[in-house]
């Protein structure tokens, strides 16, 4: 079985070439599948039936996502679904909506992808990392997460505008299927999103990092840093082995080089382990002079016993990186309430309670 969500289109050509339909139905089921994003082969009208029944024969399928459950927060802003692909592969990923700017009628609509079920990484804050790593997830199902939400939204008369991978697992672990969706998402004959509308965020997997910048893509790059030294790095995040500090800004700056896109440093500011004064400075005088931007996103809460600082201390500790002439902004954070917001992903406890 193949799912038709994971063909690109130079793909569907040749299969439908095979298949003994002329080439330009290829055209026509691309535009039905990611216009119209069908549940099922019979919802394919634009398709004659006969070339439905070959595609059937041939062993092609069409998405196979459920929706189990829907969170929406009070303000409407952030919605959370929980996702199942079969029995082993649930997983929640988030929809995040701003008002639109004056000029723009749409809102902003950003989709915020998993693409693995648990991840390897295990960073001690982080509720995904803490439910350890279960499996990748293919390509198609990662296309799903985004068609699903453009199938709500488009009944709306609005659109998925924006994309992030910062869902469940490190992308970078998981990068044939993370790149095969951003090819299917960004094609012009399928999805169509602007790459320039996609953020890849990593906990730095530095030959993976080397390798997408070698790609003839135009996609943000995010690493999540969390600290300026390898010492407490390797306490928050432990798989940090082989990467040192050093290398992450040098693959950064490559990455720039290659890509014309800067890279943006996460760091998720924790009560009283990297947020002092003294550690702010370390880090402004490590970036100092890189061109670079950090994202501080104050630590959202889980189940590992970490707390956010106060508010007073986080903008202490962005001064001290823009008086070093860092560029530095503090994440404004959607969906805590619904504990959708960075880090506090998980679906082991939802299937023990299902
Ligand atoms: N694995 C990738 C992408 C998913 S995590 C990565 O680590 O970058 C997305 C972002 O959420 C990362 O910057 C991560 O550090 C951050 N994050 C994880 N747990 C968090 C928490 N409890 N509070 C705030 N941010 C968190
Ligand atoms: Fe994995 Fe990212 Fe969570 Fe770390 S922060 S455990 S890399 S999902």
């Amino acid at each position: 079985m193949t799912d038709l969500y994971r063909i690109l289109p130079e793909e569907m050509d040749e299969i439908v070439v095979k298949l003994g339909q002329p080439k330009y139905r290829a055209g026509q089921l691309l535009r039905a599948l990611y216009h119209e994003s069908p549940r099922k082969m019979s919802d394919l009208h634009q398709i004659p039936s006969a070339m439905r029944d070959a595609l059937i024969a041939a062993g092609y399928t069409i998405g196979s996502e459920e929706e189990v459950s829907r969170v929406v927060s009070e303000d409407n802003h952030t919605t959370k679904l929980l996702l199942k692909f079969d029995e082993q592969t649930l997983i929640e990923t988030v929809l995040m909506q701003y008002s639109p700017s004056q000029d723009k009628t749409h809102p902003r609509s950003t989709v915020c992808v998993s693409t693995q079920v648990g991840c390897p990484m295990g960073c001690v804050f982080c509720a995904t990392g803490q439910m350890g790593f279960e499996k990748n997830l293919k390509a198609e199902e990662i296309v799903s997460q985004v068609l699903h939400f453009a199938r709500i939204l488009r009944k709306r008369g609005e659109h998925v505008t924006n994309l992030v991978f910062m869902g469940m697992g490190e992308p970078l672990a998981n990068y044939d299927e993370t790149v095969r969706a951003i090819r299917l998402l960004t094609h012009p004959r399928a999805f169509g999103l602007g790459q320039r509308s996609i953020t890849i965020s990593t906990v730095g997997v530095i030959p993976a990092i080397d390798r997408l910048a070698d790609e003839d893509l135009q996609v943000k790059l995010a690493i999540s840093l969390h600290a300026p030294n390898d010492e407490l790095r390797k306490r928050l995040v432990p798989t940090a082995g082989p990467h040192s500090v050093e290398d992450l800004i040098s693959a950064a700056k490559c990455y720039f080089k290659k890509t014309g896109r800067r890279v943006t440093f996460e760091y998720a500011l924790i009560d009283g382990i990297n947020d002092s004064t003294k550690i702010a400075s370390e880090l402004a005088r490590i970036l100092k002079g890189n061109g670079a931007h950090v994202n501080l996103i104050p630590m959202n809460p889980t189940a590992g016993g970490f707390s956010r600082p106060a508010r007073k201390k986080v903008l202490a500790f962005q001064q001290i990186l823009r008086n070093g002439d860092v560029n530095c902004t503090v994440r404004v954070e959607k969906g805590s309430e619904i504990s959708a917001a960075c880090g506090q992903l998980r679906t082991d406890m939802v299937k023990n309670i299902r």
